[in-house]
């Protein structure tokens, strides 16, 4: 296995009125080809601004992001418009992501058109048939519009759209989030039906435990910016290392996809990600925070192979 996609000291800030939101800060990691990355945190920890710096939705403020090998923080605008194809995204709400003014052939059929990959219109019209097949859209639903459909079938639609440039590797924000838990299962399975049929690597975000547990390969763990735990899904479920990992996937009910949101169960003052202090970001909810802890900050390191962890304390923690 080789890596498709590495990401290396990865930062994205913002300017605001009340300083530099670090959204994204010193972030580093690689997704194999064919594999599911799960990054997980809380809303507001930096996930979306990860995944859309990663495919340059936004410009990254320092590091790299290599595609098989290239970096695409660097490309021309023409480079980058080709990269495209192979890099696409599926956003979590389908309604606003698709404009309600087109119907379901023409939003599938508009990134076809746009990179010219029908010589004619009835290849377009056969190609619009095939994705809707692929996704499991009735062909009868071919001149229906967006608002005329549940949400299962609109993002059934979004992922049509992104197939439609057969791409290697996806960005999928919350791609079942607003979607009614009898549906999410549903569209989960043919993502991952997709992935095998089509060697698909995804990056796949979630505040969502049960989802990133059935679907990820590997698990990354987002808190302000920072990544705190990464290891193989199966590991992380069975010996996570983090406190604020330990904390968030206590908070997963049983049976799986019943959840929503993450149970509160920390306590503390989130710190702020605007002009963050020195130290771990985590400090003033850990229950296990000492002076170190609030004025260095605790690199990622590989604590059991293969599983990263950054705190200073992870050793006696878990009595490792
Ligand atoms: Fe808690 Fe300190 Fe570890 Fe941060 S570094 S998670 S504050 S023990
Ligand atoms: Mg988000």
């Amino acid at each position: 296995m080789s890596a498709l996609l590495e990401v290396k000291n990865l930062k994205k800030y913002f300017r605001t009125a009340r300083g530099t939101l670090h959204a994204v800060d010193d972030v580093s990691f690689s997704v194999e080809e064919g594999k599911t990355l799960g990054v997980v945190g809380e809303s507001g920890c930096g996930k979306s601004t990860l995944g859309r710096t990663i495919l340059r939705l936004h410009d990254a403020t320092e590091g790299q992001v290599l595609y098989q090998g290239r970096d695409i923080t660097q490309v021309n605008r023409r480079e980058l418009k080709q990269l495209r194809q192979d890099m696409q995204m599926i956003f979590q709400d389908p309604f606003s992501s698709l404009d309600p003014r087109m119907s379901v052939s023409q939003l599938i059929a508009e990134p076809l058109i746009i990179y010219k990959k029908c010589s004619s219109r009835a290849a377009l019209i056969q190609k619009v048939e095939e994705l809707m097949d692929t996704v499991g859209l009735a062909r009868r639903l071919v001149n229906t519009y967006p608002h005329e459909l549940d949400g299962g079938r609109r993002q059934r639609i979004g992922v049509a759209r992104a197939l439609s440039l057969d791409p290697k590797f996806i960005v999928c924000d919350e791609p079942v989030s607003a979607l009614d838990v009898s549906i999410q299962a549903q569209i989960l399975n043919l993502m991952q039906d997709l992935q095998e049929e089509r060697n698909l690597t995804y990056l796949f975000i979630t505040h969502n435990m049960s989802v990133v547990k059935h679907i990820s390969d590997r698990i990354l763990v987002m808190y302000l910016g920072t990544v705190v735990e990464l290891a193989d899904a199966q590991e992380m479920f069975r010996n996570r290392l983090h406190p604020y990992t330990k904390a968030l996937l206590a908070a997963v009910p049983i049976p799986a996809l019943r959840e929503k949101q993450p149970r509160k169960l920390l306590k503390g003052e989130i710190s702020s990600p605007i002009d963050p202090k020195p130290g771990c970001r985590f400090a003033s909810r850990c229950p296990y925070a000492t002076e170190l802890c609030r004025t260095q900050s605790p690199g990622l390191e590989e604590v059991l192979p293969g599983h990263y962890v950054s705190c200073h304390r992870v050793r006696e923690i878990n009595q490792l």
